[in-house]
């Protein structure tokens, strides 16, 4: 009994390795296809200032519609993408779409940014800079309004020429964020070298705001530390109003969430601008933020 209690188990072991494996070939494969057929498409989440409730820019992410699997969340396509070598393609085509947009909603709003999220894998290609300057002309895009995102541990990276590619993105005016600031083994003096001007918050730390003193202890410390050093902050997934409240008590000046917003389609975006979603407590005032 107990040998073919074992031998079931391994059958069910084999079974859903098989399963995963199955869904990860039909994923690459239907990706390949849906980048080809330009089927994803990017939904835009707002950033707001604390100080004027106003959305202050917006933050581009990746959406694909499975025509079987349903909503794809990046979190599972994006891996995919980087490991079978699309994700240079994908990249592109948000970035585009990105800065079609950005063009269009600055007319509604002159000093909207548009955030973009990069793989590490995109900066591989030695064409990566060549290559946005011509999509930032052929848009039409202000340089200064856009900026970049990569994760923590992709700018931590030492094997290709991080410091170097990102320097010279920052000569296209282009900007450089640092995502899911303070989730990895973030070394002070490689912040320092690399020629990054916004930190990200992660969720992860924005979580336990106001009650977690550990939490209000890292945020502070990132935002202190931020200020010091002329950094711009964003706050991310900021669900509550109590986290905003305590975010507004530390001199946070932007911040991202479902409470403000989720993200959203293109065409919801332009109701949004110009009005406030966000109301600062009165008497409020928020640290001077960084150049
Ligand atoms: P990220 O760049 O850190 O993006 C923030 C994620 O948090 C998004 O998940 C967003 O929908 C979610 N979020 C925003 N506000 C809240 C909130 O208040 N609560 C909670 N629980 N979540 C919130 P999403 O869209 O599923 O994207 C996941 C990750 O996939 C992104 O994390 C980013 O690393 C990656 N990604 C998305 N689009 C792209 C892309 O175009 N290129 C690349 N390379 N990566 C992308
Ligand atoms: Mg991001
Ligand atoms: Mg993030
Ligand atoms: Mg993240």
């Amino acid at each position: 009994a107990a040998k073919s209690r074992g031998r079931n188990r391994m059958e069910r072991f084999n079974e859903e390795l098989h399963a995963r494996v199955l869904r990860r070939l039909r994923i690459e494969s239907d990706l390949r296809i849906a980048l080809r057929e330009a089927q994803l498409h990017v939904h835009y989440q707002p950033q707001v200032s604390l100080v004027t409730g106003r959305v202050v820019g917006v933050e581009a992410l990746a959406r694909w519609q499975h025509p079987e699997l349903g909503a794809m969340s990046p979190a599972e396509f994006i891996p995919i993408a980087e490991e079978c070598r699309l994700v240079d393609e994908l990249g592109w085509q948000v970035l585009r779409s990105a800065c079609h947009q950005l063009a269009a909603w600055r007319v509604l709003e002159p000093t909207l940014s548009m955030t973009v999220n990069l793989s590490p894998r995109q900066l591989d290609n030695p064409a990566f800079v060549t290559e946005l300057q011509h999509l930032l002309a052929q848009t039409g895009t202000e340089p200064t309004a856009l900026c970049l995102e990569l994760t923590e541990s992709a700018l931590m990276r030492r094997n290709s020429d991080v410091v170097e590619i990102l320097t010279q993105v920052r000569q296209l005016g282009v900007y450089v964020a640092m995502d899911d600031f303070g989730t990895e083994h973030s070394s002070l003096s490689r912040l320092r070298e690399l020629p990054v001007e916004v930190l990200k918050i992660d969720r992860a730390f924005i979580d336990g705001l106001p009650d977690e003193t550990g939490d209000l202890a890292i945020v502070s410390s990132i935002l202190s530390l931020a200020y010091a050093m002329g950094k711009h902050v964003i706050a991310e997934g900021v669900e509550t109003v109590e986290q905003a409240l305590a975010l507004c008590d530390m001199g946070c000046p932007v911040a991202q969430g479902y409470l403000f917003a989720r993200p959203l389609a293109a065409g919801e975006i332009p109701a949004l601008l110009g009005q406030p979603l966000w109301q600062a407590p009165s008497g409020w005032k928020a640290r001077l933020q960084p150049a």
